[in-house]
């Protein structure tokens, strides 16, 4: 069933939604994924630690500063 990801493809989506707007489907399987597993959790936080990061960078250039 699609719903049952492997670690592979949740984190392949993973990565996806960082550039764009996931499918219902896709997201809902990767949410059921992300709860029943161990890894792929950790993976998303550092996905997350990673775009805050970026933003701030690009926050940061915008204003100006050198
Ligand atoms: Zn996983």
């Amino acid at each position: 069933m699609l719903l049952r990801l492997t670690c592979k493809q949740a984190t392949a989506l993973l990565v996806a939604r960082e550039d764009r707007e996931l499918p219902t489907l896709d997201r809902l399987a990767l949410r059921m994924h992300v709860a029943a597993c161990r890894a792929c959790p950790v993976v998303e936080r550092q996905l997350l630690t990673m775009r805050n990061a970026l933003r701030q960078w690009r926050n940061y250039t915008a204003s100006g500063a050198d």
